[in-house]
């Protein structure tokens, strides 16, 4: 019986297979939808009736998915793999192999598997919906595409084009999607049963064939330096990626069945990797953060919505915010007290809102409408009927303190108000408002239209009924919360702000920028953490260190090296020197005028392993050191936030992921030697001394 897909048959003898699985606003290919699929193919196959064949989704935004993830995760070995693999080469290849011309017409998401089935179509034909998008991220997962993506792709558009997209695991708006010939037409939702008829009407179609790009001689070329390209992009830590690019190299030259062999050996060859089952935990981590709730309990869930925002301070995080929720709908009143700063923050919102217009996350329409929800102000408006107040103005305890007061007199009783501050203490705001319990930590990272991350922080007196509000609102704006405790740094902060000391430490004791900020990349970071700190700004980093180390003096001291950077103006980035000489077009030079204040020579001629060690050992500990205190109450919160909040190489799961592949009993010793070797801000903290006495694991094996 039928419960995944409907199928209706127009006049012209056209079947419309509709994929709709129920109780579910995604459809995802899985074992059940797969073999359904399958007995849909063979029937059409067998009748003579069915001039044409559409494949559509009744789902409002998604197409398919891709693969059930949890389905994969589930299987018990390498033989179930193969076989699933094989399900779905087979039904694909049933579909290439229909009499009939064959029609993808998709709306929403149509990702991996999805769009590998839109592969064996005939045509592939898109609406011009924003959230229609299209593409193989299967690498992104520590795979490969391996229904046929890997094989049919670079057939389709090239092998330079199929290379970018599988390598890069892009996912691409329906125009640039048929920039580069992945599907054939973009038109509106409501035409493209319309339009998918009169493309079945132009019959089956031969398959693309480039002579020249896909000549294997300029297909090695092209391969050997994407290799190099790899290699110093991944640095040998995601498998997924040169393996995708030799299936794709020896496929182009054999038949379609023997390259779809190859996907299949490479993808169950991949699945065993590390790399691969931490990456698709990492899916799984963002998936619980987008449905965590403060009260498990429904009856207590509050009916309140947030509507209309206020934010306060227009500067670079407040224009960022008042930006991310009026493109999520919001209307915003956008105050600050200077009037340049207001105009500066409006024209950021609008760069940002044309650079989406480049990237086609937004039409016209939706760009200027979501322009037209900011209410921009240099005077104190009333906000008696916005719904939540972020403030964003500077970080400064007396004026946020002052900034909250008001607040507290000036709006609804009910209204939630929250601080976006990086590292005060949200109870010591929150003391002197009219009902406390309406403020909490609403923590954007910068840029704000692009970290997804947000630490939601709760305050001493933060009530369930407010949390579980913000927690709704941050998860309505498409970003991923992570409820923390007040404390200094919250988590992602106080995690980071030791090793980004401990880099600059060791550049006081003698080793080079380069090699710290290369022995971090070769760890799996995205940049250094010299490079970081010119990225964030040294004030900023030198502000959040100076409030930090007040705190845990024990462990935290301010380097001499940052001081000395400030008071020469090298405030990194934003000035143009810092540890790096920044120059146009984001080209990167150590500044070697930079003033070292040398404290010993004991990092002179440390490799980048022992390097990493320390770096990498300093925030493992400080991370547990929070899950001791109840920063965070689970290693996945650690986990999801330090790798979407700061960077974490991804391949490794996270912190505490890490130190559970590395063995708890290591870490502990290393730190040990470490504090007897270098200093006694390594010692471990509890938890780690307690695990390791009883062998216990961050994750359950
Ligand atoms: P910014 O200096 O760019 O902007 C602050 C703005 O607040 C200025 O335009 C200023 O005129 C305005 N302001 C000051 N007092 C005000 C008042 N009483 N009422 C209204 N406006 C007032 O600072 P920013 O980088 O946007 O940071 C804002 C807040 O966000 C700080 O608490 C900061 O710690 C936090 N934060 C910053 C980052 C970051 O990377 N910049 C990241 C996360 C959080």
């Amino acid at each position: 019986m039928s419960t995944h897909f409907t199928s209706e048959i127009l006049d012209n003898g056209i079947r419309v297979v509709t994929f709709d699985t129920p109780n579910s606003s995604a459809n995802v290919l899985n074992l059940a939808t797969l073999r359904e699929l399958s007995t849909y193919i063979e029937t059409i196959t067998a009748d003579r009736d069915t001039t044409g064949l559409i494949f559509s989704s009744a789902k409002p935004a998604i197409f398919i998915a891709g693969a059930d993830l949890r389905e994969i995760q589930c299987l018990t070995g390498e033989a179930e793999l193969r076989k699933m693999i094989m399900l779905g080469q087979l039904l694909f290849n049933g579909i290439a192999d229909l009499a009939i011309p064959t029609v993808a017409a998709i709306h929403g998401a149509c990702l991996g598997g999805g769009y590998e089935l839109c592969l064996a179509c005939d045509y592939r034909i898109a609406s011009n919906d924003h959230s229609t998008k299209i593409g193989l991220p299967e690498t992104m997962l520590g795979l490969l595409p391996a229904w046929g993506g890997s094989t049919r792709l670079p057939r389709l558009v090239g092998f330079p084009n199929a290379l970018d997209l599988i390598l890069g695991g892009k996912q691409l708006a329906a125009i640039p999607s048929l920039g580069r010939g992945m599907i054939d037409a973009v038109v509106p939702r409501e035409h493209l049963i319309r339009s998918a008829v009169q493309h079945i009407f132009k019959g089956r179609r031969s398959r693309t064939h480039y002579p020249l790009v896909n000549n294997s001689l300029v297909v090695r070329v092209i391969a050997s330096r994407a290799r190099v390209k790899a290699m110093k992009m991944t640095r040998g830590h995601y498998p997924a990626v040169p393996k995708a690019l030799e299936v794709m190299v020896e496929g182009l030259s054999k038949s379609l069945t023997d390259s779809l062999t190859l996907e299949r050996v490479a993808s169950v060859e991949l699945a065993r990797t590390s790399a691969c089952r931490n990456l698709i935990e990492l899916f799984f981590l963002r998936e619980r953060a987008k449905r965590c709730h403060a009260m498990p309990n429904d009856m207590q869930k509050s009916t309140f919505r947030i509507g209309d925002i206020g934010v306060i301070g227009a500067g670079v995080m407040g224009a960022g915010i008042a930006q991310w929720v009026s493109a999520h709908g919001h209307r915003v009143i956008l105050r600050d007290i200077n009037e340049d700063a207001v105009l500066k923050g409006m024209a950021g919102i609008g760069d940002i809102y044309r650079q989406g217009l480049r990237r086609y996350t937004f039409d016209s329409a939706s760009a200027r409408q979501g322009m037209d929800r900011i209410y921009p102000s240099a005077c104190e408006v009333p906000l008696t009927r916005v719904d939540l107040v972020i403030e964003a103005a500077v970080e400064n305890m007396e004026v946020k303190k002052q900034i909250f007061q008001r607040l507290g007199e000036s709006t609804r009783g009910d209204a939630v108000l929250a601080t976006n501050t990086s590292a005060l203490s949200v109870s010591e705001i929150a003391r002197g408002v009219s009902h406390p319990e309406r403020v909490i930590g609403i923590h954007y990272f910068n840029p704000v239209h692009r970290m997804q991350l947000v630490e939601i922080v709760l305050g001493e007196q933060t009530s369930s009924a407010v949390t579980e509000q913000v927690l709704q609102f941050v998860q309505g704006i498409g970003k991923l919360p992570v409820v923390v405790k007040d404390s200094p740094g919250f988590l992602v902060n106080r995690v980071l702000m030791p090793y980004l000391i401990e880099a600059v430490s060791l550049f006081e004791s003698g080793a080079s920028i380069w090699e710290i900020d290369e022995a971090m990349r070769d760890f799996g970071m995205p940049m250094g953490p010299l490079r970081l700190i010119d990225e964030v700004g040294v004030d900023v980093a030198l502000h959040v260190a100076t409030h930090m180390s007040d705190v845990f003096r024990d462990r935290m001291t301010i380097p001499q090296t940052l001081l000395a950077l400030m008071e020469r103006g090298y405030l990194g980035g934003k000035t143009g020197l810092g540890f790096y000489i920044h120059r146009a077009q984001g080209d990167l030079k150590v500044n070697r005028r930079i003033r070292r204040v040398v404290t010993s020579n004991q990092a002179r001629h440390i490799n980048r392993k022992a390097l990493q060690k320390r770096m990498v050992l300093v925030m493992v500990n400080e991370a547990a050191r929070c899950l001791e205190e109840g920063v965070v109450s689970m290693p996945q919160d650690v986990d999801l936030a330090m790798i979407m909040g700061a960077g974490f190489a991804p391949f490794t799961g996270g912190p505490m992921r890490y130190a559970d592949s590395v063995k708890i009993l290591q870490v502990v010793e290393q730190l040990k030697g470490l504090a007897e070797d270098v200093h006694e801000r390594f010692a471990p903290c509890t938890l780690l001394r307690d695990m390791a006495k009883s062998e216990q694991q961050f994750y359950v094996p």
